[in-house]
């Protein structure tokens, strides 16, 4: 069918679409998708792969979830949007039902918004406002999203532009495998506070901290790094804003949120991605008393709080429950990190395995001794991957690591069948 034809596609995309988007393809040859079900993508030719990365973390529950998809169909049928002035009911239940997946003891409340960089970009706007500090502590290696104040808290270059704003110091990322520091969390915490002494006027409005670093390679804060991290940048009358765009709702397995594994109640916490299943929706969950002087400064976006998109995200969470999909992110994402670690043991470029949940990466490395990243061999591996039915990610600073986020209902067959492509990619290496 004329529609479906690749090489129209590609020639429309190179004549109409911005340079921004153009080379934005991470396969050597494109992939037209069709179809999605589950973990599961099809495409035009009616082939089969494993999505092991989420149509980028988005997928939570399932490709074209026949419940997600149902809600959101029955509510555009209804009312497709209404902006936030009027008082739908679909928004406001999904404000309660994600302030009550919040730390116990405390008010929360949700501002709705189109995407997770929106979100970010909010909750800068709430801390400066409530702190009436404009320093912000943001760690290398992290991704907060493309707009330009999301910009300026990303610590990887290539995401980072003329024209963002400033006033943000970067701190070192407690990376246990390759951290300037070496493996630990107090070096990390100190150098926070240096940081606060050195490169800030002395008060912040905040820190920003993904609890598992997405797009940095699967970067997990270390035991103490982020209620440490909280406490120091709170003695500088800072806030503790949690990034759980891609570690939220489930996905690491242990916990609904990531920042629970270290016991840390943040001042904000931002998520998106998940929430919608593909849905685009974004939200920014605060403790009351932090938001409330947003009051003064009216601030909405239109499609936030649309109700197609709200009621995706209830029936995302309604889902979740149902198909108790966090335990098995916790058991299948656990036997794929042991088939992962099982692959180290055989294959000397294998430098690091790590994550936890469905949250997981190897890192590839010319030789373990000089741990130098080995892009090529990333390449090789990725590719060699498509070409057996496995969609995965090339991510962290140097596009070395292969990151694993699948949908969270995925199997232990699919488990088996990751684990014995990865093996044949390496060995063909
Ligand atoms: N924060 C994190 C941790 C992300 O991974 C992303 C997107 N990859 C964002 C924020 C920005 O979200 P969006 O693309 O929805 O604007």
């Amino acid at each position: 069918i004329n529609e479906w034809d690749l090489n129209k596609t590609a020639a429309r995309r190179d004549k109409y679409y911005a340079s921004s988007l153009t080379r934005f393809t991470p396969f050597r040859d494109p992939i037209v998708f069709r179809k999605g079900q589950g973990q599961y993508l099809w495409d035009t030719e009616g082939r089969k792969y494993t999505d092991l990365l989420g149509m980028n973390v988005c997928i939570s529950v399932g490709h074209s979830h026949p419940k997600v998809v149902a809600a959101a169909m029955e509510q555009a049928q209804e009312l497709t949007h209404c902006t936030t002035m009027f008082y739908h009911p679909t928004p406001a239940h999904l404000a309660e039902e994600l302030a009550a997946t919040m730390p116990k003891g405390h008010e929360w409340v949700v501002h709705l918004t189109n995407s997770g960089s929106e979100a970010v970009d909010l909750a800068m706007t709430m801390a400066r406002t409530f702190t009436g500090n404009l320093d912000l502590l943001a760690l290398r290696t992290a991704y907060h999203g493309p707009t330009a104040a999301a910009q300026s808290i990303t610590g990887i270059s290539g995401w980072r532009h003329p024209g963002m704003p400033g006033n943000v110091a970067f701190v070192p990322e407690p990376n246990q495998y390759r951290g300037i520091f070496g493996p630990g969390t107090q070096p990390y915490l100190d150098e926070i506070d240096r940081t606060i002494a050195s490169a800030t006027s002395g008060n912040v409005a905040g820190i920003f901290v993904e609890s598992v670093q997405g797009y940095g390679g699967i970067i997990e804060m270390p035991t103490g790094y982020m209620s440490g991290a909280a406490e120091r940048v709170r003695a500088a009358g800072g806030l503790y804003i949690a990034d759980e765009v891609q570690s939220g709702f489930g996905r690491t397995g242990a916990n609904f949120w990531g920042f629970e594994a270290d016991g840390v109640v943040p001042d904000i916490v931002v998520m998106a991605k998940g929430l919608g299943n593909g849905f685009p929706i974004g939200a920014v969950v605060a403790r009351k008393h932090v938001a409330a002087p947003m009051a003064e400064k009216f601030m909405f976006h239109t499609y936030g709080a649309n109700p197609t998109s709200a009621a995706a995200a209830r029936a995302v969470l309604a889902v979740m429950k149902e198909e108790t999909l966090q335990k098995n992110a916790a058991r299948v994402g656990g036997a794929l990190l042991e088939r992962l670690k099982d692959l180290q043991t055989r294959h000397e470029k294998i430098g690091d395995v790590r994550g936890k949940g469905l949250m997981l990466a190897i890192e590839i490395v010319s030789d373990r001794a000089s741990k130098t990243p080995d892009r090529d061999a990333t390449t090789s591996v990725f590719e060699a991957c498509r070409e057996q039915g496995l969609i995965l990610s090339k991510s962290g600073a140097d596009q070395s690591v292969l990151r694993m986020v699948p949908p969270l209902c995925l199997s232990m067959d699919d488990v088996d069948q990751t684990a014995e492509a990865l093996d044949r990619a390496f060995q063909n290496l």
